[in-house]
């Protein structure tokens, strides 16, 4: 499939006179358009909700879009739930997924109402020290081994620090019982941006199979699964795009082979998805500032791994459109690289793209999730603006740059001075 940028050069333009680049831009309609589309993939579900990831985009201008669509926050650390907090989400529409979790974020939590997901037997104790025990709970495993669709490994959660075993969860249970706990909820994240339709109805099987056991085991009524995230997206334009009515009936085939024989047909689907909701909706928008000719042709980008850190760190590809040359032939190959003095400050290696002048403006696609969020203050590089393009086309920057200001504002009562 052809990836097409959401923004025109004409957008661009216009928008980079009040908002230079680099930035982040997000597309509202699409956002609304994949949580619309993920809420009727899982309406045969009544209990079902979507708690976005907000380490994916923490951005409370998108939490509240999607708030809007009927998703709440899976929050990880006090930062998270503050955000969450900010766009108007709090109490059961929180999920708080932390791991090494410390004492005051759990107090906060607890603070909030959100829901608690233990990443560890341990943290029950912990947890009833720091906030208390709520009445509902939920708790990460850890299967151990490997982790397959088909024939490919998927990931290793042996080795993994996320969840514990099955005999600690069924321990931990009892003593959150003891506790007063009275309804349970079980979550696994076992793959990351995993594309195709099998990876969610491989993982609820597994979950489904183990509520059961656990239900047999202890007598706890288990009241929801959550399946985590880690739907992947096609950021190569070759892939096939991740299809959430597929994954949905996929889902539902296993609850009613697994749960609804064991008499849990009304245990809710909960997601906590990230990439999945945000990562195509979301572009870096930059300015091409040198061009450099030596064993290889390269494009100097005023954006850099700072704004964008996934290729530098894991080799990932994300596609890039020269604005106002998309039915150009890519008859150039370069390599698009930012300021940073690291060699893998590069967000593209030998890429294939039409003829590009000093100016242009280019397009980073599929920055939506992990993008801004990831972001970094290397070499003194600052971060970039995030802007919402908004279903009638308008645009709202819904975060500025960072200035040196900011950079040094956490030097408190120093003699140092950023201006020049
Ligand atoms: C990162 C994370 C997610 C979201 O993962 P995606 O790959 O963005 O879908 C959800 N839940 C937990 C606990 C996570 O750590």
């Amino acid at each position: 499939m052809k990836k097409t940028s959401f923004l025109s050069l004409e957008q661009a333009r216009e928008i980079s006179r009040e908002i230079p680049t680099p930035f982040h831009i997000y597309d509202e309609a699409g956002i609304r358009q994949t949580a619309r589309d993920l809420n009727r993939a899982f309406s045969w579900n009544p209990g079902f909700k979507e708690y976005f990831a907000v380490k994916a985009t923490p951005n409370p201008y998108i939490l509240q879009i999607l708030h809007q669509e009927g998703c709440g926050c899976d929050c990880a650390t006090a930062t998270e739930l503050l955000l969450a907090k900010a766009a108007g989400v709090d109490g059961e529409e929180i999920m708080f997924s932390s791991n090494d979790t410390p004492a005051e974020d759990y107090r906060l939590a607890r603070q909030l109402g959100a829901c608690i997901n233990l990443d560890d037997a341990t943290h029950v104790d912990f947890l009833a020290q720091n906030g208390g025990i709520p009445e509902t709970i939920c708790l990460r495993y850890n299967p151990g081994g490997s982790f397959s669709l088909g024939n490919t490994i998927m990931d290793m959660p042996r080795d993994a620090k996320f969840g514990m075993t099955e005999d600690q969860m069924a321990g931990a249970i009892a003593r959150l019982q003891k506790l007063g706990a009275k309804r349970f909820g079980i979550h696994a994240l076992l793959a990351s941006n995993a594309w195709g339709n099998e990876y969610y109805p491989e993982l609820a099987g597994n979950l489904f199979r183990l509520a059961v056991r656990l239900r047999n085991a202890t007598g706890a009524e288990i009241a929801f699964v959550n399946l985590s995230g880690g739907v992947g997206v096609d950021y190569r334009p070759e892939q096939p795009k991740s299809d959430i009515f597929a994954i949905g009936q996929g889902v539902r085939a296993q609850y009613e082979r697994i749960l609804v024989p064991a008499g849990m047909g009304n245990v809710a689907i909960y997601t906590e998805l990230g990439r999945f909701m945000l990562a195509p909706h979301g572009m870096l928008v930059s300015t091409v500032i040198h061009q450099k000719h030596i064993y290889r042709e390269y494009l100097g980008l005023d954006a850099c791994a700072a704004d964008l850190m996934r290729p530098a760190i894991y080799g990932a590809y994300h596609h890039i459109t020269v604005l106002g040359k998309e039915d150009a032939i890519l008859d150039h190959v370069y390599d698009v690289v930012g300021g940073l003095c690291e060699n893998n400050d590069k967000f593209a290696i030998e890429r294939s793209l039409p003829q590009v002048e000093i100016g242009d403006i280019l397009a980073i696609h599929d920055t939506g999730a992990h993008g801004y969020s990831m972001g970094y203050n290397y070499n003194g590089k600052l971060r970039s603006a995030e802007v919402l393009l908004k279903i009638d086309g308008s645009f709202q920057k819904i975060r500025r740059a960072e200035t040196p200001r900011d950079y040094f504002a956490t030097l408190d009562e120093t003699p140092f001075h950023f201006d020049v």
